[in-house]
């Protein structure tokens, strides 16, 4: 098993393109992937989330959806092996747990089928592009805003996700603002997700922003574009299904700072979900597990012989046709469903426990 200085040591000395772990627990700073890249080897780049906060335990295991996934993929797209505990306390790797739990960790969803104790995978240098290249591009594409390289910044990929999500400036290494965490939230939020397969009218985001928008309580949506490298993996390669076709995924996110907040906030998001059905993929709607939404669906609190039956409702809106695979995968991998949650996959073959 690698450990964390394994991990860091790593990142410290590898080239581009060569393999690394990125460990999952036991050490804070390890989990964070972003904050141990910036720590080692900031010219390093990996396809993960948009917010560089999130854990490699749960944001791996249930795809990883990010800024460079059109040109490299998915986080999940680059892990070659894993470290896992199963529901017998046993230390697996990819060769021990055989390639259908291999399959089913890589998107199947967190705390589903053990613990992933380290993730082996490739990590790529990034580059771009300079500010000239870019401005002529934007001025091609995009006249209209009167772009020039006096407009652009070059930055890492590191300060590039630093600055989207926490106003980075430079005036401080990359690393200070990728560690820190505040001990209480000070905003609470709830999102959703939806698939996009056939562009949304105009008219229908003049009237999006005219009026759901300007209400009490409305939070923020975020379109993240898929295709490219996307489209070219098959959908049953790894449990996230949603490839070929798939336009962009919305995020939708409600948040309050104040209990009496809350109210106002997840109204305005069941009501702005439930206009947006008619837009986006229906039979079944479909939805990214990492977001997870228990409104959706979610499993009897007491064991329950038709689970996997009752769970095929919103499992397939996550997986859609890799659903029946992964419950039975479950079945093999942890039969008397030890590792349960409101919404983990039930065993297909479900078996009462001891
Ligand atoms: C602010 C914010 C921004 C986000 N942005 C993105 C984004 O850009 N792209 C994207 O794809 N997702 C994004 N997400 C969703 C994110 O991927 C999920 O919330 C993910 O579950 C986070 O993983 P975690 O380990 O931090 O979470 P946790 O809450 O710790 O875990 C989530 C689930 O995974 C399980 N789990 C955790 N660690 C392990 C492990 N080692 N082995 C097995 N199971 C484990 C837990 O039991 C739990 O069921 C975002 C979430 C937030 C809050």
């Amino acid at each position: 098993m690698a450990s964390s200085d394994d991990f860091l040591q790593c990142v410290r000395d590898k080239i581009p393109g060569e393999l690394v772990y990125t460990q999952c627990s036991s050490n804070f700073a390890g989990v964070l992937l972003y904050y141990a890249v910036a720590k080692n080897n900031p010219r390093l780049a990996f396809p993960s989330g948009e917010c560089p906060t999130i854990g490699v335990g749960g944001h791996f295991s249930g795809g990883g959806i990010g800024m460079m996934m059109r040109k490299y993929g998915l986080s999940i797209d680059r892990v070659v092996d894993a470290k896992l505990v199963n529901a017998n306390g046993e230390l697996l790797d990819r060769s021990g747990m055989g390639e259908d739990l291999f399959w089913a960790i890589r998107g199947g969803g967190g705390g589903n089928f053990g613990v992933v104790l380290s993730w082996k995978a490739v990590f790529r240098a990034l580059y771009l592009g300079e500010c000239g290249s870019l401005a002529s591009t934007m001025r091609d594409r995009f006249p209209e805003l009167n772009m020039t390289s006096a407009d652009c910044q070059p930055m890492t990929w590191l300060q590039s996700a630093a600055l989207s999500f926490f106003s980075f400036t430079n005036s401080k290494p990359v690393e200070d603002v990728l560690l820190p965490r505040p001990a209480s939230p000070t905003t609470f939020s709830k999102g959703k997700s939806d698939y996009v397969r056939h562009a949304i009218p105009k008219a229908v985001w003049k009237e999006i922003y005219a009026s759901w928008f300007t209400m009490k309580g409305a939070g923020v949506i975020v379109l993240e574009p898929h295709g490219g490298f996307m489209c070219g993996v098959p959908e049953d390669a790894t449990p996230y299904p949603h490839r070929r076709g798939v336009l962009y995924v919305i995020q939708y996110i409600a948040y309050w700072m104040s209990a009496d907040g809350g109210p106002a906030a997840t109204s305005w998001l069941d009501g702005f979900y439930g206009f947006m059905a008619h837009h986006v993929t229906k039979h079944p709607r479909e939805a990214y597990v990492n977001f997870r939404d228990l409104d959706i669906g979610q499993n009897a609190l007491e064991d329950d012989f038709g689970a996997a039956e009752n769970a095929r409702f919103w499992g397939q809106r996550y997986f859609l046709g890799n659903y029946e695979r992964l419950a039975k995968v479950k079945a093999a991998a942890d039969p008397t469903n030890y590792f349960r949650n409101e919404q983990s996959i039930p065993p297909m073959a479900n078996q009462p426990r001891e």
